[in-house]
């Protein structure tokens, strides 16, 4: 942010398996604009980087009036490197693999682009202008579809060496629990990402018959209103989640642990419970520090973070 030119807007990219968001991000984290899409099912990298030039095109015609932008900065829902641009993997998008798309990005547009992990965004969105402001570290979950998790340690994203750092969701925590996507056993995202708590509620309610709409929020609501299965499956998501966060506390001593993505919205219903089950994990000593809080800037988290690694980087 030293010269005249790095305080333009930058357009902030947030490129999901089914959605694709835009957004207009001033140097002072503000979205001044936004634009939302489905995602069509792309399987070839070119389509894929064609598609995307093809909407940031449209954008900045349409909400920066064709104005140039500091730069173009992507949140990629899957493993990514930040420092060369490159995806590794895109499970989500395609089952894409390994393939640059900053360069491939650049190319297209004409301007400067830089790709991180979504997660990473969200996490550096929310420790910019969200719940981890003021923060010297923090760890934040994205719980959703599947579960992400990213770390900003000492005001910097830690991406680790390779760029895969914060994957908490394929850490096990239970031996003998349930085959992950991932080929592992009892990872955190198959006892508390959306698809394990539907997955939990069905089995639990196998003998009756109607199991059509369920979703974790329809699960949420149940247990609010007292149905006793659905309390069951959302207290064991909250014990097991409980776990996670007593294992990144342990490993990583944050100053505040956030809680993100759209399972986040359950709120106090998850996230007290599962405070209570970390605070028991942890030495007695510390329990009082543990902070954990839900995240603050929702589906604008990706957007904000993204902009800012735009900001810190180009
Ligand atoms: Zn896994």
């Amino acid at each position: 942010m030293k010269s005249k030119a790095s305080k333009r807007p930058v357009v902030a990219v947030d490129l999901g398996g089914t959605n694709l968001r835009l957004g207009l991000v001033t140097h002072q984290g503000r979205v001044v604009a936004r634009s939302r899409a489905k995602m069509r099912s792309v399987t070839e990298k070119d389509v894929l980087c064609d598609l995307l030039a093809e909407k940031v095109s449209a954008f900045i015609e349409r909400a920066g009036k064709g104005r140039v932008p500091g730069g173009v900065a992507v949140g990629f829902a899957g493993p990514t490197d930040s420092a060369s641009g490159r995806v590794y993997f895109a499970p989500n998008v395609g089952g894409l693999g390994d393939f640059h798309l900053a360069e491939a990005m650049e190319s297209r547009l004409g301007m400067r682009v830089v790709v991180a992990n979504d997660a990473d965004c969200a996490a550096l969105g929310e420790y910019w202008q969200g719940a981890g402001k003021g923060a010297k570290s923090l760890f934040l979950f994205t719980l959703g579809t599947g579960m992400g998790g990213a770390m900003v340690i000492e005001g910097r994203l830690w991406e680790g060496s390779a760029g895969i750092a914060g994957e908490i969701g394929h850490t096990v925590v239970d031996i003998d629990g349930p085959r992950c996507a991932c080929g592992r056993q009892g990872c955190l995202e198959a006892l508390v990402s959306a698809t394990a708590i539907i997955r939990e509620y069905r089995k639990h309610r196998r003998r009756q018959t109607d199991m059509t709409g369920v979703t974790a929020k329809s699960v949420f609501q149940l247990a609010r209103r007292g149905d006793r299965v659905a309390l069951r499956v959302v207290a064991d998501t909250a014990r097991a989640l409980g776990i996670g966060i007593a294992n990144v506390y342990l490993l990583l001593n944050p100053e505040v642990i956030l809680i993100g993505g759209g399972v986040a919205r359950a709120g106090t219903m998850l996230i007290g419970p599962a405070t209570r089950h970390a605070r028991a994990e942890i030495f007695p000593a510390l329990r009082d520090r543990l902070t954990v809080k839900r995240a603050s800037l929702s589906d604008d988290a990706g957007l904000v973070g993204a902009a800012y690694l735009a900001y810190q980087r180009l």
